[in-house]
């Protein structure tokens, strides 16, 4: 499947939001967006232009698909199995992108960033209740085991990227035992509760592919 392979900081800028794209980089001084360098291009006329309702939802959409690393193709597939969930569109949606597999990879700090996440699991190094991964948009489940695979729990990248864990913890729906190298999805996360998603508001791509 293609992806994105541009500048990756150039698309933060654009949409004005962190993504983190970069793991470390992204909580450190030198993001562009920290430093509060505008949006890529010429000239300050592009970054005063008055925005549509259509151009916010775009916007709104456009943030959510960047960061989760997805394409447009794959993105509405899961905006489709989100209208044919029970309950709220919007939460449906953002609670199946944190379901993604490379997504979790990354929030158990197992990589820096979502893209990392997802080579790894490209690559064979993680496996679902004993099983080889190797799809980064599976879905996981509650009580699902996402652990490091036997000879791939030696990759420096991996032990570099615990590090993590000590200094910020990890969300309260996931669990991981950093040693072992074995994480656990205790819950399914309400919306409420993935908070650094809190400023996303998710009905406006509802409302987009409504049109
Ligand atoms: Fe670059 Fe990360 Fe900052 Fe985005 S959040 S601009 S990817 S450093």
């Amino acid at each position: 499947m293609g992806r994105n392979i541009g500048p990756q900081c150039r698309l933060c800028r654009s949409q004005g939001y962190k993504l983190y794209l970069k793991g470390d980089r992204c909580k450190g001084p030198k993001c562009p967006v920290t430093r509060k360098k505008g949006a890529p291009g010429k000239g300050p006329r592009s970054r005063t232009k008055k925005i549509s309702d259509y151009g916010v939802q775009l916007h709104e959409k456009q943030k959510l698909k960047r960061m989760y690393g997805m394409l447009e193709g794959q993105f509405r597939l899961f905006f489709g199995k989100a209208v044919r969930h029970k309950g709220i569109t919007g939460e449906n949606l953002i609670q199946m992108l944190e379901r993604r597999l490379d997504n979790i990879v990354y929030r158990l700090h197992l990589a820096p960033s979502r893209k990392a996440a997802r080579q790894l699991v490209l690559h064979g190094h993680i496996s679902i209740n004993g099983r080889r991964a190797s799809v980064p948009s599976q879905l996981v489940r509650e009580n699902d085991e996402i652990a490091v695979r036997e000879p791939s729990t030696k990759l420096t990248a991996i032990k570099e990227s615990l590090k993590e864990y000590s200094r910020s913890g990890i969300v309260a729906w996931l669990e991981i035992d950093p040693d072992r190298m074995v994480g656990k999805v205790r819950a399914i996360p309400r919306r409420s509760e993935i908070t650094d998603l809190a400023d996303i508001k998710e009905q406006l791509i509802v409302e987009l592919y409504s049109k």
